[in-house]
């Protein structure tokens, strides 16, 4: 999977409607100290299901919504879609006839939170398991923060087995397993 195209809306920084586009090769984002660059990783993370506020930088997960500015007033709602290219074929069987998979998040003010598949309302398991043995998602090794190189370096082996196990591919099973042991 790869990611083709953001689109951001009333997320932090990015108030108005912003679309980037990542095409074949390498793209980098470049510009002065807080004009946005890291929110563009934070939305990333954002849509592909992240829970934490705080691995958003935030207390509150609403504090992902534009907040206002001298000259703009707040919003009451983010949106970030994310689209991916199929081309290389590692996604689950039943997206594989779409050339391109779109995920997106909504949240609202007063904490209602939204998801879509290709713009038909889903759950957050649905995008999780979209992404399970991906090595993309939230949690995977596809973004790697500052300070993530060495607390991969300092983690305990049972930490560390995560990103193994998403490489290797079991995540997905693993994660079945323990929703019907609970069952
Ligand atoms: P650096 O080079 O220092 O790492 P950066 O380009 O990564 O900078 P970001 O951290 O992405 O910068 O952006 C920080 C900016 O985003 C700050 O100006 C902050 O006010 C703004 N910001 C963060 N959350 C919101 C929000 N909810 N509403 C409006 N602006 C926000
Ligand atoms: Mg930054």
């Amino acid at each position: 999977m790869k990611i083709r195209r953001i689109e951001i809306i009333g997320f932090k920084s990015f108030v108005d409607r912003t679309v980037l586009e990542f095409p074949d090769g390498v793209t980098a984002v470049v510009g002065p100290n807080g004009c946005g660059k890291s929110n563009v990783v934070d939305a990333i993370r954002w849509v592909m299901g992240e829970q934490s506020a705080k691995n958003l930088r935030g207390r509150a997960m609403e504090d992902i919504i534009f907040a206002g500015s001298e000259n703009r007033r707040s919003l009451g709602m983010a949106e970030v879609s994310l689209v991916f290219s199929t081309e290389d074929g590692r996604v689950p069987a039943k997206y594989l006839d779409y050339s391109e998979i779109q995920v997106t998040r909504r949240l609202y003010r007063d904490g209602d939170s939204e998801y879509f598949l290709n713009k038909t309302p889903c759950r957050l398991l649905d995008i999780n398991e979209l992404f399970m043995d991906t090595g993309v998602g939230a949690r995977a090794y596809s973004i790697i923060e500052q300070g993530r190189i060495g607390m991969i370096l300092m983690a305990k082996p049972e930490e560390r087995r995560f990103l193994i196990e998403e490489a290797a591919g079991v995540t997905k099973f693993k994660s079945r397993k323990q929703v019907a042991l609970k069952k």
